[in-house]
């Protein structure tokens, strides 16, 4: 059991984020047992955090692994940097110790970022997609991993045979889903192009009959939204993935910036999820999401950092940019809280057990050095943290009260 003495900011819903001021955080067996206003009678033995603000951890929705050290490298469109990039980092991780540092380096980075919760694609190989689960699992890390698949308009080094593909992921899902209650597999089509019409249908097939997760990318790019048009008979990009039942209640669908009314509407029958990339999106000059029809039609969404087409893992940053990016639609600074915390837990189905600071719940909880903003009220703190929140530096992190980053003592 341990005590932790901090403020506490942690958001209530998409409008209100509750600030508590000079609390004592009991943790016990990886959950927080109780808050209570701090009392140095009651709490004699404490872990100083008192000139930090401590929020629930990030939770990031889509990130690559296999892309981080390539961060940066511009081409301003989805194609050419896929191909100039992407392909030539992602086959190097085909080697063990490669695919190994590179976890390392990863989850070590999240940690730093603050995130907590994190849905991840590796490069399209077993080894890659192993490496990564076994590292979340020995730091002990709350995540969904999936390698990536293609068989098909890619590079040689990355493609394999569709069988192949489906079997090997097949074996990742047996070996991890029931392996910790903290990490699942999630079948990953990396999308529409790349993917045969029986590859879709062998993972949505699947996913149906385990009801296990499938995350890919949707309408993202033009050039690739024609390409689409062209190898699928002039389906509407939705309609390709629904044609083949990919599109499921826990499928995460990055992207979907060029969606007509009529996608929306199937989305939201299906009850797909969507995952919002503000700083990829403007990195590549994909587009800007549509944020008043999203909102319009209901469809569930929260943040990803797409990371390496975004910069950086910093979730703070990634809400900052979904402010930034909305040139139409107003972004509040508790609304861009709540979606990289509560609302996001909420759209994994996951807000029993994190997104918020809350008795019961798990203790995933980052420690920020803010001592600063700490003389204030809750919306003039969760503004500053919106807008300069990158800027802090992590004290400490902490998944199911195991700390995975430390800067202090
Ligand atoms: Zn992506």
């Amino acid at each position: 059991m341990k005590i932790y003495r901090s403020h506490i900011l942690s958001p209530i819903d998409d409008t209100n984020v509750q600030y508590l001021r000079d609390q004592a955080i009991t943790i016990d067996a990886g959950s927080i047992l109780r808050i209570e206003d701090y009392d140095p009678l009651r709490n004699p033995k404490i872990i100083d955090r008192s000139d930090c603000l401590c929020l629930p951890g990030f939770i990031d929705l889509h990130v690559h692994l296999s892309q981080y050290r390539i961060r940066g490298c511009y081409e301003p469109a989805l194609l050419p940097w896929l191909k100039r990039h992407v392909f030539p980092e992602e086959a190097r991780s085909s080697e063990r110790p490669y695919a190994l540092a590179l976890a390392e380096e990863f989850f070590a980075a999240l940690a730093m970022a603050g995130t907590t919760t994190a849905v991840i694609y590796t490069a399209p190989f077993p080894i890659a997609c192993e490496m990564a689960f076994q590292t979340a699992h020995e730091t002990g890390y709350r995540a969904l991993i999936g390698m990536t698949m293609m068989d098909q308009n890619s590079d040689a080094a990355l493609l394999g045979e569709t069988r192949t593909v489906l079997r090997q992921s097949i074996e990742l899902y047996e070996k991890w889903h029931d392996a910790s209650d903290r990490l699942d597999y999630i079948f990953t089509p990396r999308f529409a192009p790349t993917c045969s019409p029986a590859l879709l249908e062998g993972v949505a097939d699947y996913a149906a009959a385990h009801n296990a997760w499938i995350q890919t990318h949707l309408s993202e790019n033009p050039d690739e939204i024609i390409w689409v048009k062209e190898l699928f008979d002039g389906d509407s990009y939705a309609e390709v993935y629904d044609r083949y039942g990919v599109l499921r209640p826990k499928t995460l669908l990055a992207h979907c910036i060029h969606l007509s009314n009529r996608e929306m509407k199937l989305i939201k029958k299906r009850d797909a999820k969507i995952v919002h990339c503000p700083d990829s999106n403007f990195f590549l000059k994909s587009g800007e999401f549509p944020l008043a029809r999203i909102r319009e039609h209901g469809l569930d969404y929260a943040l990803g950092s797409d990371v390496g087409a975004g910069t950086t893992l910093s979730m703070l940053y990634q809400a900052k940019m979904y402010n930034f990016r909305s040139s139409l639609s107003r972004v509040d600074p508790a609304d861009a809280l709540y979606r990289i915390t509560l609302g996001a837990a909420h759209l994994l189905g996951w807000s029993d057990r994190v997104g918020s600071i809350e008795a019961g719940k798990s203790a995933d909880l980052v420690f920020l050095e803010a001592a600063s903003l700490l003389d204030s009220n809750a919306e003039d703190i969760t503004s500053a943290l919106i807008f300069r929140g990158h800027e802090l530096s992590v004290a400490e992190t902490l998944i199911n009260g195991k700390t995975v980053h430390l800067s202090k003592n």
